[in-house]
């Protein structure tokens, strides 16, 4: 599922999302993770790693679980660009993942072992992240038959120590510009999402 089927379901011409370069990686800097708040139809986060110069890619429908033992669905979804990294706004209804994206959290990330992309095939990435609100350590392992037809799912639980829950507002502002869903969809003239929106009010459970 590489950059190539993101680019297929997608209208570059409608949508303000990047059309994708592919980067080399080994410019020394540390691998990035990113985790985008997505108000689409169905409420998610999507949780990226970078490793071989793209954004290996989940979709959570609930978030990250933030006590130890807590588990929650990870369904993999196809690689997207670096760029896509930095992207806040809105897809414009009609198109793909129609909604509100908001950079919920970003930072760098390590995995035991050093081989990211490794633990990614053998099916278990142990994470330590560095992010703004997220700090510690995750686990993701894909269920058994995950590897089959459809879409990889997988399993994220927290491991090391609990985090203390985030707030209300921490959970509903974005770490690279302040701005909750709300001011992000009426600022892009976006409307028609707010309930969905109003959903998102409460903290994932
Ligand atoms: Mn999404």
């Amino acid at each position: 599922m590489g950059v190539k089927e993101y680019k297929a379901k997608r209208n570059f011409t409608r949508t303000q999302e990047p059309a994708g370069k592919v980067r080399s990686p080994g410019d020394g800097r540390a691998a990035l993770f990113v985790i985008q708040k997505h108000a689409a139809s169905h409420l998610h986060y999507d949780f990226r790693l970078e490793m071989e110069g793209v954004l290996k890619s989940w979709a959570v429908p609930k978030g990250l679980p933030v006590r130890r033992g807590e588990r929650r669905l990870a369904v993999q979804v196809e690689d997207h660009p670096l760029d896509y990294a930095h992207f806040e706004g809105t897809i414009p209804p009609g198109s793909y993942g129609a909604g509100t994206v908001m950079v919920w959290d970003t930072g760098s990330y390590e995995v035991a072992g050093d081989d990211p992309a490794g633990a990614v095939r053998k099916g278990k990435i142990q994470l330590t992240l560095h992010g703004k609100k997220l700090k510690g350590d995750w686990t993701l392992v894909r269920m058994r038959g995950g590897e089959g037809e459809g879409k990889p799912q997988w399993l994220i639980f927290k491991s090391g120590a609990d985090l203390k829950p985030l707030s209300s507002r921490a959970e509903n502002t974005s770490v690279i510009t302040r701005r909750s869903l709300e001011q992000i969809a009426s600022q892009n003239g976006l409307r028609e999402d707010k309930e969905v929106i109003r959903e998102t009010r409460k903290p994932a459970s």
